[in-house]
């Protein structure tokens, strides 16, 4: 099939990358998978706690959701805006960072969907929530190697990030020191850079403010930082689980019911829902709908992964500090705090003009991208017996079931054509063509190596 072969060449043509030792020497530690319980007490955090209870105070208590968003992202004492948490030394680790091979996967998985739209002259490739910058500095290492399947397409690169201390970090690792901030704090690029291919890079706090244009767009690891709301079902109906001050302990935050349904309770949960604990996304649910109409007006695709579900779990509200779960109520601003990705509601909220592929696992998507061709190559030139060490170790953690390999899950939004059946050339008899299949979506469809 021709798409099908064009996919396996960019593999093959991608796999002659050499391992950048960086990348290789395990950008790894543990991921937010294989963490124990916390050891010791940590110090409190007094100006988040502070803040969190003057508000409950003045107003009463608050949803998760509203908790959540103030932990993480409150512009001055938020989680993302004041830490760099990825990495050996910080509160967790996520796949870009194990391996570069994650991130050149995901750069053939882009420019292949490029090539089944039709090659468009313009290629915006945005991502949501870039942590270090890894996964596209990855990402744009293909795209250089593979210049020339690109030919006289204007690539440019849009990056939608709360923490202006990460997209300082990410500027630094995809233009060196070539970026600047913007003057003013009213404009919507907030950072503009180039890269040293000459690949304009610009950053932006909302996904709303990225020009409309035939876009990519990557989220890693950025749906589970989104605020949810959480339902628990009483004999009186469905309550909205609100966080308050724990009235023995006046420096404690506990969660309490609310007394009677709340807007959110009311609109969020679905008529004959049957577990007893459900969490809702909103905030995501907004940031998918912005996506499928960006892709219906426009063109392109969206490939979320992330750890998540098909809208059977109840509650997976956690937090993370050093690599070991933490108590999402203790000392807030001090963990990052998560909540697995319902995709059945992401699905829901898609709608009905996009079409939607997966979730599948990630060892499943890698294994369709070539990833054990990849380990291949990369082994077969490997002489150092600690990086060949590293590489395994990587591959595993990625792969194996038992790690990330099940875990996580990849999940597409794609333009509804992409999946079109293609047209039977006129003029050719019927019995020499069977009907045609829609062409295969890489990652999602297994692809033959020959
Ligand atoms: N994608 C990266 C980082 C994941 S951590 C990786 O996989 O390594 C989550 C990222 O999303 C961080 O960069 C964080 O600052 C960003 N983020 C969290 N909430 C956000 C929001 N509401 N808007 C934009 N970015 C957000």
């Amino acid at each position: 099939m021709r798409v099908c072969f064009k996919v396996s060449t960019l593999i093959r043509r991608a796999f002659t990358l050499p391992v950048s030792p960086s990348a290789v020497g395990c950008r790894a530690a543990q991921s937010r998978l294989f963490c124990s319980a916390p050891s010791s007490e940590e110090k409190p955090r007094p100006s988040m706690l502070r803040h969190l209870t003057s508000k409950i105070k003045a107003t009463g208590p608050i949803t998760v959701a509203e908790y959540m968003r103030e932990v993480l992202t409150n512009p001055v004492t938020g989680y993302y805006v004041r830490n760099n948490m990825l990495g050996p030394d910080g509160d967790f680790i996520t796949s870009p960072e194990i391996s570069q091979i994650f991130g050149e996967l995901i750069g053939v998985w882009i420019l292949s969907e490029w090539m089944g739209a039709g090659q468009p002259k313009q290629l915006q490739l945005v991502e949501l929530g870039p942590g270090k910058g890894s996964l596209a500095s990855d990402v744009l290492r293909v795209f250089s190697q593979l210049r020339s399947v690109l030919g006289e397409a204007s690539v440019s690169l849009h990056l939608v990030e709360v923490s202006p201390a990460l997209s300082r970090i990410q500027a630094q690792t995809l233009t060196g020191n070539q970026s600047q901030e913007a003057d003013t704090e009213d404009e919507l690029v907030y950072r503009r850079g180039e890269t040293a291919a000459g690949l304009p890079v610009n950053w932006y706090r909302r996904l709303d403010d990225v020009p409309a244009g035939f876009s990519i767009v990557l989220a890693h690891e950025f749906f589970d930082a989104l605020p949810v709301h959480k339902f628990q079902r009483t004999p009186k109906g469905w309550r909205e689980v609100l966080v308050d001050i724990d009235p023995e302990k006046p420096e404690q935050l506990r969660f309490v019911a609310a007394p009677a349904p709340t807007l959110a309770s009311s609109t969020l949960v679905q008529a004959g829902e049957r577990r007893s604990h459900v969490e809702v996304c909103a905030e995501g649910g907004v940031i998918i709908q912005q996506l499928a109409r960006r892709i219906t007006e426009d063109g392109g695709a969206a490939l979320i992964a992330d750890y998540g579900h098909d809208g059977t779990k109840t509650d997976t509200f956690r937090g993370f500090k050093g690599h070991q779960l933490h108590d999402v109520l203790s000392s807030p601003g001090s963990a990052d705090l998560t909540a697995d990705v319902d995709f059945s509601y992401l699905r829901r909220m898609a709608g009905g003009g996009v079409a939607c592929l997966g979730p599948v696992n990630q060892r499943t998507f890698l294994r369709n991208m070539g990833i054990d061709s990849r380990m291949q190559v990369l082994l077969r030139n490997c002489s150092d017996a600690s990086t060949r060490k590293q590489l395994i170790s990587s591959y595993d953690v990625l792969t194996n079931p038992a790690k990330m390999g099940e875990r996580f899950h990849f999940f597409s939004l794609l333009h509804p054509s992409r999946l079109e059946i293609p047209k039977r050339p006129e003029g050719l008899k019927l019995e020499k063509n069977p009907t045609p299949a829609p062409l295969p979506v890489a990652g999602f469809t297994e692809l033959k190596f020959s």
